[in-house]
């Protein structure tokens, strides 16, 4: 699924995984949209952004 990068943060989310191709400083998601995985999760740390990119590791200094 390619979602589109926004130039803005998607206000509705914070995201701390500064390692993501659509992380903004600041703690800010720039993904236009997120999906959030498994079904049938028992608690918070089951679950994990299936948007995640991992971010190209020249722009990761
Ligand atoms: S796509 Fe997911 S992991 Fe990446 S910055 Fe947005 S919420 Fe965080």
């Amino acid at each position: 699924m390619s979602v589109r990068k926004m130039d803005k943060p998607n206000e509705g989310v914070k995201c701390v995984v500064n390692t993501c191709e659509y992380y903004m400083s600041g703690d800010h998601c720039t993904a236009e949209k997120i999906q959030v995985e498994p079904r049938n999760a028992k608690d918070s740390d089951d679950t994990d952004c299936a948007t995640f990119t991992a971010k190209e590791t020249s722009s990761m200094r």
